[in-house]
């Protein structure tokens, strides 16, 4: 291997310079050996479909070759966006055009298409604070400026929201998780989204609304969409990584005609079309009813695995912490004491045993010192108990003046 005396730096465009969070990639890159890991927001093995994926590939690989091996369409296998189609009408209430939906690779990849689609250099993006981590660095990547919006227990202010477009503010686009937001864990309320979705419209401003954990609704029923609610503002980004597995790399969009258009049209430069393979083994699984059968028990399973850490969020932190309470997904959001630092106290708690995602990167205005994100999707429910156990202990020695913490 040959290396250049001065490093390929030179070689990087200035994108990929400004792209490397060293300390972030180590962070959500694993634990070391007997340090438990609240980090990510992987889904748990445990849900992934069993006993019918390998008859539903076989199937295709043999008897439909023509589709599943070959390229499709860049807005997808047209049978599979009939049955993305009559999907959304059944969970969502709401039956788009056909020219309102288009297959995409992933959650993240839709999040690009709307960037590529939307964002010149400068553009203003609102996003709540905290947000998506994956979907600043996307924003980031085209240039956007990035404007906070504050967050409550009951998710974005929108109000807050509604005064600064009606004193001119004008965002390209407002990027919101409704449910069970990554990394909070919070909901906005029925209240707000149709406040959101009419504010945005009597001023013009589309809604990106990523909806990655919809479906893991631990009672199963979701608040009204914001795009069930508004189809003339809001681009709706979905994706089966939550609800069949990642490893498919598929997703959706839907909204206005004119924007999937777009999306459609970036797309071609991205890679052209998602595997076809996959689309067809969402579809034969959607349409055999699998689903209905696989997501209650993944439902239940992430809601005893939140019971579980509430409880050992109750029994050993409630005296100096609070969290936030979600009703889905797979995160909690704490808030340690006055004056402590997440991030300056992550080499103390991966020497105790835990390892979590500190607050700041999650927010584009400096905030969130004091928060944290914990995951609760992939430890066992000892383990999920043992992580807050020894979270606790780190938090009661930085409280220790002796300890040099907060006095
Ligand atoms: N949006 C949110 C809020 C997510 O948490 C994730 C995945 N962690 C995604 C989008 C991207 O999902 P995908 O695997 O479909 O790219």
């Amino acid at each position: 291997m040959t290396e250049t005396a001065l490093g390929w730096d030179h070689a990087l465009s200035l994108r990929a310079q400004g792209a490397g969070d060293d300390e972030l990639a180590t962070i959500l890159g694993g634990a070391p050996p007997g340090v438990l890991a609240v980090t990510g927001g992987f889904p748990n093995p445990g849900t992934f479909p069993e006993g019918v994926l390998d008859e539903i590939a076989g199937r295709l690989v043999r008897d439909d070759r023509g589709v599943a091996l070959q390229y499709s369409p860049s807005a997808g296998v047209p049978s599979v966006r009939d049955y993305l189609v009559e999907r959304q009408a059944q969970l969502q209430g709401r039956r788009p055009q056909l020219a309102e939906l288009m297959v995409t690779s992933g959650g993240m990849e839709c999040l690009e298409l709307v960037s590529r689609s939307l964002l010149d250099p400068g553009d203003d993006v609102a996003v709540e604070g905290p947000t998506y981590l994956g979907a600043i660095m996307v924003f980031l990547g085209h240039r956007a400026q990035l404007t906070a919006v504050g967050t409550d227990a009951g998710g974005m202010l929108v109000d807050d929201l509604r005064a600064r477009l009606e004193a001119g503010y004008r965002p390209k686009f407002v990027y919101t998780i409704p449910d069970y937001q990554n990394p909070s864990g919070r909901t906005l309320g029925l209240d707000r989204r149709r406040a959101l979705v009419e504010t945005c419209r009597r001023h013009g401003v589309v809604i990106l609304e990523d909806v990655a954990y919809r479906e893991t609704a631990y009672d199963g029923a979701p608040l009204p969409s914001l795009w069930s609610l508004a189809p003339d503002v809001v681009i709706q980004a979905g994706t089966f990584s939550k609800v069949f597995f990642p490893g498919v790399r598929l997703g959706w969009a839907t909204g206005p005609a004119e924007l999937i258009r777009a999306l459609v049209a970036a797309k071609q430069t991205t890679d052209q079309c998602a595997g076809a393979l996959g689309q067809r083994m969402v579809e034969e699984y959607g349409r055999a009813g699998h689903f209905e059968r696989q997501l209650p028990a993944a439902r239940a399973f992430y809601a005893s695995q939140w019971t579980a850490t509430r409880a050992a969020l109750d029994a050993h932190l409630a005296a100096h912490c609070s969290w936030s309470e979600p009703t889905g997904g797979f995160f909690t959001w704490l808030t340690l004491p006055e004056g402590l630092d997440t991030t300056r106290l992550r080499p103390a708690a991966v020497e105790a045993g835990v390892t979590y995602v500190p607050g700041r990167p999650f927010h584009v205005d400096g905030g969130g010192a004091r928060e944290l994100r914990f995951s609760f999707s992939l430890l066992s429910e000892p383990d999920l108990d043992l992580a807050v156990r020894r979270l606790a202990g780190v938090v009661e020695r930085a409280l220790q003046p002796a300890a040099g913490g907060v006095p």
